[in-house]
């Protein structure tokens, strides 16, 4: 079975029971308006990257505007109590409104944080840009894909891997999952990863993926393999309850 770096996060540093409900028992998850945010974030500026920067903010905006509605509007009609969407504190329907208009101020920003930095993106024999990146390789055994936001080409002829972000939660083990898939899968040099932050219009300081080794990266992905293989599943409750998508099929929750 192939992997992925949600699936080993979740099950290695959040909660090995809500990969199990997820995952294996195929509980629906909640929705939460700040997935739709995300989504149509990245698929706004996808957009507007194959385009070669030519469309201008508004128009990018627009993108960003017609899929986040039409998100909202399917997941509206597979669960429309609104008290059932995960929020970080305001109501569901609150939460829907704001996250629209803030995903459409942070689409603005990245079209006009792209025109002035104009970050060169690397391209692939055919011409077509390092963009949503679909990738696998076998990486300490065990079969991992991922798809990477951004491969930027760095002065020195390696390449940057760049994840965009609409929240604040950023993964290390991410950036240096995809350092190795790129090395495996494409065979370029990466020294630098780093996160656009969209909640500031601007990067975060790169991390050294320099040293980062297929069996640093592949000793996690075979111990999360090892243990689903095993059926061990252990709850974690704690914090992160709150803000779990399958909380409502679980019997640990901490309320
Ligand atoms: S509600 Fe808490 S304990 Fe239950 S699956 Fe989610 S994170 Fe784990």
């Amino acid at each position: 079975m192939t992997r992925s770096v949600s699936q080993a996060e979740q099950y290695l540093d959040k909660c090995a029971w809500a990969y199990y409900l997820r995952r294996v028992e195929g509980v629906t998850p909640s929705p939460a308006a700040w997935s739709l945010q995300g989504t149509a974030f990245h698929s706004a500026i996808e957009v507007f990257e194959l385009e070669g920067r030519r469309l201008n903010g508004d128009s990018t905006v627009e993108l960003f505007s017609e899929d986040y509605s039409a998100r909202a509007r399917k997941e509206l009609a597979r669960e429309p109590d609104l008290n059932n969407w995960l929020t970080a504190g305001p109501d569901g329907g609150t939460d829907i409104e704001a996250r629209y208009v803030l995903g459409r101020a942070q689409t603005g920003a990245y079209v006009e944080w792209a025109k002035d930095h104009g970050p060169r993106l690397w391209k692939d024999a055919d011409g077509r840009p390092g963009i949503e990146l679909r990738l696998q390789a076998n990486i300490g055994g065990v079969e991992v894909q991922g798809i990477i936001d951004q491969l930027v080409n760095e002065p020195d002829e390696s390449v940057r891997i760049r994840d965009l972000k609409t929240g604040s939660t950023r993964s290390r083990l991410q950036l240096e999952t995809y350092a190795v898939l790129v090395r495996k899968a494409l065979g370029l040099k990466v020294r630098k990863g780093d996160w656009y932050m969209a909640k500031k219009g601007a990067l975060s300081r790169p991390l050294d993926l320099s040293t980062v080794s297929e069996d640093e990266v592949g000793q996690k992905y075979a111990k999360m393999d090892e243990g689903v293989k095993r059926g061990d599943f252990p709850p974690n409750p704690g914090f992160s309850c709150r803000f779990c998508d399958v909380a409502r099929a679980c019997t640990f929750k901490r309320r």
